[in-house]
């Protein structure tokens, strides 16, 4: 019969022999063919580079960046929202096909406003590891207006064309995270006084570099030298993240919003300010007021603000995020056969004192590290097969080590 005779044209396969056949005009192509050309246009595509990055941004709607951002951050909702839609636009803004409508989407860096420790950086770490694209961190502190001692902005590109292993074309797609922001705010809310050299000539330096133009670098980095050859890269495509402290702002809002009070004399029930929360209510005015030049502002048009940690947040850091710290502990101890169990009790009274002492996020590690540092030192090699930390244990170590503090400060 005629229908058994049917096999795939590419590999000779009788039909019983494969899974499916499928049909074309003169032709037949079975399953594992179809696999296999699969693979091979993977390949291809790897190759010629850019539909590869493509297909992997354009498969991540914003929702889906944020269940990715879900995983590795807590809390922060209204940052996570923003930060994935700035995200998506401008890798959607970077694929666009060249058109001839005139409209040009402008890119949308984000400026990201709140007290050190409420997970900023690790904002910007996990974009940049979802997307999988290189990512530059720099302190904005150390940047100078040329000519002066410190860095030139164009060693923010030195540092990501080295995290792209100087592959340029991967720098130009990457993500760089501006610390500090806040710090090269003009001391002065007079625009005319004697030049602030640490402040307004650095703001004006990372304009052109914000807004997306060809700079020369030097690939070492350090200052410009006219031996040294530069790579120019293209920052049109570098998606900019800024974040600050920027400590006294909530100053600025609650004036302004005291103003608008006023001015309106509408204050009703549902206006009430949290006043533990003042960050939510800013605006881009409220950083100018702060000391950063309208252009700078106008170049970061994503404006979020991240939200304080409380204890709840805090007791959520310490084991939840995929790669929680206590995930982290209990994997350290896993490799010495030993079986981590940190009691309930326990993690608050880590949580309890981090509050105490103010240390937010970044102090949940030091303080786990205090605590458990002297099991790491002893457990490994002694048979021990189980390690429970209760209150009363992490009370113990704790009240040690500052004691062995004090004892070497005295
Ligand atoms: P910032 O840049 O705002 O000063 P970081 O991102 O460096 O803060 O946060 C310090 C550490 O605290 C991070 O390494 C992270 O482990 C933890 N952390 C801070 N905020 C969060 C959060 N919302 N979710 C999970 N971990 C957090």
């Amino acid at each position: 019969m005629a229908k058994e005779e049917l096999e795939c044209s590419f590999c000779g396969r009788k039909k019983p022999e494969t899974n499916l056949l499928i049909a074309g005009l003169d032709a037949h192509i079975c399953d594992r063919c179809i696999e296999q050309a699969h693979g091979i246009v993977i390949e291809e595509s790897k190759q010629t580079g850019n539909s590869e990055l493509s297909a992997e941004l354009m498969l991540r709607k914003p929702k889906e960046i944020k269940a990715f951002l879900d995983e590795y951050i807590i809390g922060q909702e209204y940052t996570k929202r923003v930060m994935s839609v700035a995200v998506y636009n401008h890798y959607k803004r970077l694929l666009q096909p060249p058109s001839d409508d005139d409209i040009e989407i402008q890119k949308s860096n984000i400026i990201m406003v709140g007290q050190t420790g409420t997970g900023k950086t690790l904002m910007a770490k996990t974009v940049a590891r979802m997307l999988n694209v290189p990512l530059a961190i720099v302190d904005a502190t150390v940047l100078t207006e040329a000519g002066y001692v410190g860095e030139d902005v164009e060693s923010i590109l030195t540092r990501l064309l080295q995290a792209a292993d100087y592959n340029l074309e991967k720098a130009e797609r990457g993500i760089v995270f501006i610390d500090e922001i806040d710090k090269i705010a003009r001391k002065s809310d007079n625009p005319s006084i004697t030049r602030d050299v640490s402040g307004e000539g650095v703001q004006q330096a990372l304009l052109k570099l914000l807004e997306g133009t060809v700079v020369n670098v030097p690939p070492k980095g350090g200052r410009k030298h006219p031996d040294q050859k530069f790579i120019e890269v293209n920052t049109e495509h570098i998606l900019f993240i800024a974040g600050g402290a920027f400590d006294g702002i909530e100053r600025v809002i609650t004036k302004r919003l005291n103003m608008q009070a006023i001015g309106y004399s509408s204050i009703n029930s549902d206006d009430n300010v949290d006043d533990d929360n003042i960050l939510q209510y800013i605006i881009p005015k409220d950083l100018k007021d702060f000391g950063l030049i309208p252009e700078i502002i106008g170049r970061l048009p994503v404006l979020t603000h991240m939200d304080p940690l409380d204890a709840n947040t805090l007791r959520a850091i310490l084991t939840e995020p995929k790669n929680a710290i206590v995930k982290q502990y209990k994997k350290l101890f896993k490799m010495d056969e030993v079986e981590l169990t940190i009691t309930e009790g326990a993690l608050n009274y880590i949580v309890g004192k981090a509050i105490e002492y103010k240390l937010g996020a970044r102090g949940l590690r030091s303080l786990c590290e205090e605590i458990l540092t002297e099991a790491m030192f002893n457990l490994p090699g002694s048979g021990e097969s189980k390690l429970n930390v209760t209150k009363a244990y992490a009370e113990d170590r704790l009240s040690k080590s500052t004691l062995k503090k004090l004892k070497a400060v005295s």
